[in-house]
C-alpha cells in the first residue's frame, strides 16, 4: 500500500521537494483530507469497470483515490509545473493518464473515444478550480458527452444556485440550465480546513446525474436558454419587462410576448424566479414562432 497523497504531511513534502508555489489565478486549493476524497469517489458510484475524467488533478490527491477504484482515470491539467510532480506521485497507478490542456479548450469527446474504449460507465469527478466552475460544468453538459454524470467540489454558493428550486432566491438561469440536463443534488458541505491553502469561501460537493431525456424537451434549446437567461436579467422585474428587454425587438413585440404568456397561462406580472422549468419550456415554445418567423 502506498501512503496517501492527501495528508497535510505528505502534501507539504511533495510541494517542498518540487519547490511548488500555488497559483491563486488557477484556483489551486489542494485537498488534504483522504476521508473527504473517499466520500467524493463513493458518491460517483464507480466500479472496477468504470472510467473517470478529472479536471485539474493538482498533485494527484483525487486522481489517486479514483485510480484505486476504477479502471482508468484521465485528467486534464493546465499547469505545466504539475506534470513532473504527477509523474512522480502517480507512478504507482499505471491506470492514470494526464493530459496537459485547458479543459475548456479540450475536445473531451475525442479523448473519451480514444481513452475509454471498452469502458461504458464514465463519470467526471473533480475538485474544480473555482474561477471557472460554471463554464466547465456547462461545457461538459452542452457537449453531450457519453458520461453518466458529474460529481464535483465547488463553491457552496454556486452549489446552492445549481440545485435551487423555483421560488427561492438562489433559483435562476443556472439552476434551470443544469437541471434541464441533470438531476442535481448537493451531497456534502465541506469545511475550508480540508484544503491547502484554504479558500476564502465555503465549499460543497454536488452530484449531477444526466437525464436520459431533457426534463421538458423544447423546440429549440438555444432559444429556451435565451428566454430563461433573459427572464432573470433583473430579478426584481416582471417577466414581461425582462423579456421585452432581452428578446430581439422585444419592445415592438410586446403584444406577441403577452399573447404567448397568456397562451401558456402565465401571468405577465410574475417574476422569473416563480416559474418552474416546465413553465419556461412551454413559454419558450410559445414564443418561438414569433422570434423565428421568416421575414417576407
Ligand atoms: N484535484 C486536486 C485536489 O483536489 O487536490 C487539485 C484541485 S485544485 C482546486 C484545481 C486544479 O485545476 C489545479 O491543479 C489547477 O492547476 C487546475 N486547473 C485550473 N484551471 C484549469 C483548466 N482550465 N483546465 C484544467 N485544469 C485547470
Amino acid at each position: 500500500m502506498h501512503k496517501d497523497i492527501a495528508t497535510p504531511v505528505r502534501t507539504k513534502k511533495i510541494l517542498e521537494k518540487y519547490g511548488f508555489s500555488f497559483k491563486k489565478s488557477l484556483g489551486q486549493n489542494f485537498l488534504i483530507d483522504t476521508n473527504i476524497l473517499r466520500n467524493i469517489v463513493e458518491y460517483a458510484g464507480l466500479t472496477g469497470e468504470s472510467g473517470a475524467i478529472e479536471v485539474g488533478p493538482g498533485i494527484g490527491a483525487l486522481t489517486e483515490q479514483l485510480a484505486k477504484v476504477c479502471k482508468k482515470v484521465v485528467a486534464f491539467e493546465i499547469d505545466q509545473r504539475l506534470l513532473p510532480i504527477l509523474d512522480d506521485t502517480l507512478s504507482p497507478y499505471p491506470n492514470t493518464k494526464i493530459i496537459h490542456q485547458d479543459v475548456l479548450k479540450a475536445n473531451v469527446k475525442d479523448v473519451i473515444k480514444e481513452e475509454f474504449t471498452e469502458i461504458e460507465d464514465i463519470m467526471v469527478v473533480a475538485n474544480l478550480p473555482y474561477y471557472v466552475t460554471t463554464p466547465i460544468i456547462m461545457k461538459l453538459l452542452e457537449e453531450q458527452l457519453p458520461i453518466r454524470g458529474i460529481v464535483c467540489m465547488l463553491q457552496k454558493e454556486v452549489a446552492d444556485r445549481i440545485s435551487a428550486k423555483p421560488g427561492t432566491k438562489e433559483y435562476g438561469s443556472l439552476s434551470i440550465a443544469i437541471q434541464y440536463y441533470t438531476e442535481a443534488e448537493t451531497v456534502m458541505i465541506v469545511p475550508k480546513t480540508v484544503f491547502m491553502p484554504q479558500p476564502n469561501v465555503d465549499s460543497a460537493v454536488i452530484k449531477l446525474v444526466k437525464r436520459k431525456e431533457p426534463l421538458f424537451p423544447v423546440k429549440d434549446e438555444n432559444f429556451f436558454f435565451t428566454v430563461t437567461r433573459g427572464s432573470f436579467i433583473q430579478r426584481r422585474k416582471t417577466i414581461i419587462n425582462n423579456l421585452m428587454s432581452a428578446l430581439p425587438n422585444g419592445k415592438e413585440k410586446k403584444e406577441l410576448i403577452l399573447s404567448a404568456l397568456s397562451e401558456v397561462g402565465i401571468e405577465s406580472n410574475r417574476r422569473g424566479e416563480s416559474l418552474s422549468i416546465e413553465e419556461f419550456a412551454k413559454l419558450s415554445d410559445a414564443l418561438y414562432p414569433y422570434f423565428h418567423e421568416t421575414t417576407v
